[in-house]
């Protein structure tokens, strides 16, 4: 019991997953799974933890402009658990709070990890979002100071969680896009 194969978790453990987070039985044996085989065979996935990097190369992620990001903060000092994995892949799901998910792309977005998204960060966010190439320096530039002067509600030049979270309650194409499907 216990080894990383298709049938080693338990239902009640199942179960206590399937509150404790808001992904299906079905996603919550899918990422077992997932994980399970990443870990070296005949090992207890209970006690596994999978590199950052590597967990950025899985198809759900490696896609994905924030991948880097992602993995930084859903995981705990570099690498991943399979609670990490699982509490990464609730708040991408369709059912998270909407609250929720703009919570964690604040952390994501907010690259110098300060608490705020401030200038850089937002350039940061625009070159990922427009793959680099497609903007020049001084439009990625102007950009980022038009989205600070429309949501920077007490002109700090940067933006707060309450700041950002009104701008995004503001933009319903958000919501969409924060959803990964593992
Ligand atoms: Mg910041």
């Amino acid at each position: 019991m216990g080894l990383c194969s298709s049938n080693s978790m338990k239902k009640g453990e199942l179960e206590e997953y399937q509150v404790l987070t808001f992904l299906t039985k079905r996603e919550i044996l899918r990422i077992h799974d997932a994980f399970c085989s990443a870990c070296p065979q005949g090992k207890d996935y209970r006690e596994e933890k999978l590199p950052a990097e590597q967990v950025c190369t899985w198809p759900q992620l490696k896609v994905n402009p924030f991948r880097d990001r992602i993995c930084q903060v859903f995981s705990t000092e570099g690498s991943f658990t399979f609670e990490d994995v699982l509490g990464m892949a609730s708040i991408f799901s369709q059912m998270a709070h909407p609250s929720l998910k703009i919570e964690y792309a604040f952390r994501i977005y907010d690259f110098n990890n300060d608490g705020f998204i401030d200038e850089e960060d937002l350039q940061n966010v625009i070159r990922r979002l427009v793959n680099g190439n497609k903007l020049s320096e001084e439009e990625i530039a102007s950009l980022a100071n038009h989205i600070l002067e429309e949501a920077d509600l007490d002109n700090d030049g940067m933006l707060s969680l309450a700041e950002f979270e009104h701008a995004m309650t503001k933009s319903p194409d958000f919501l969409h896009s924060f959803r990964i499907s593992f």
